[in-house]
């Protein structure tokens, strides 16, 4: 019988190392045209896994480590996600794949802000892999936020995790508002058009480089919820 549990057996067992499940109404406050009914109107539930990110790359000075490994673990989670695919559909469950970065077509060239057809922050928050920081990433208890996130969307209704109520953010700290070169950062907010020069940086050889990860690796949360 397919169930949650079973679900996520099936993810584990092809290299996740969380999975969470949310129902479809917990996405009824994200912005119109951006809920995972409006990409797939059958969707009962949504399947979000992650894989950490390996720490190694963040010890270096020079930007290249770090958006090699960026690079990889998005490769990593969206080919997870497809043969997640192949795995659901022998099951006979229709599903929808989103993918872990690019491409979306919502793009303010004003403003530089592109959205994602979903959040996958968001969606890890309301599936229970974790909370969201004031540097607006998704913070993990058990890997912090050196982690990749996917999702699939379900036409079955599946039984969906608690979210979580740990703390991601220490009370008083500032350090990713205040460490930001870019002073992008709002608390709940990341100004696009401010951080892009940074973290998708145009090599003159046409690279996309990660140059700054400051909001990430500063924060004292990073490699876990300390103290959790
Ligand atoms: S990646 Fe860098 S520039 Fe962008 S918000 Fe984080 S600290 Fe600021
Ligand atoms: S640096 Fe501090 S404020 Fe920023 S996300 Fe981490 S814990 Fe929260």
């Amino acid at each position: 019988m397919i169930n949650s549990e079973k679900i996520k057996q099936i993810i584990k067992g092809l290299g996740a190392d969380l999975c969470g499940i949310a129902s479809v109404d917990r996405f009824k406050d994200a912005p119109e045209g951006f809920r995972p009914t409006d990409i797939y109107p059958e969707c009962k539930s949504v399947i979000v896994f992650l894989k950490r990110t390996p720490k190694s790359s963040v010890y270096a000075v020079n930007c290249i480590p770090y958006t090699f490994v960026n690079s990889m673990i998005m490769n990593i989670i969206d080919n997870l996600t497809i043969e997640i695919l192949y795995k659901l559909e022998e099951l006979g469950i229709r599903c929808v794949p989103i993918p872990s970065d690019d491409p979306y077509e919502y793009w303010e060239a004003d403003k530089s802000y592109g959205r994602a057809i979903l959040s996958l922050r968001h969606a890890g928050y309301l599936s229970g892999l974790g909370v969201l920081g004031k540097n607006t990433l998704l913070i993990n208890d058990v890997y912090g936020n050196m982690i990749q996130i996917g999702a699939i969307l379900v036409d079955i209704q599946l039984k969906a995790d608690p979210i979580v109520t740990y703390e991601g953010c220490i009370n008083s700290c500032r350090i990713c508002i205040e460490s930001c070169p870019q002073k992008a950062l709002g608390g709940k907010t990341v100004n696009q058009a401010l951080c892009r020069p940074l973290s998708t940086y145009k090599h003159e050889k046409g690279y996309i480089l990660k140059k700054c990860n400051i909001c990430r690796i500063e924060c004292p949360n990073a490699f876990r919820i300390k103290n959790f």
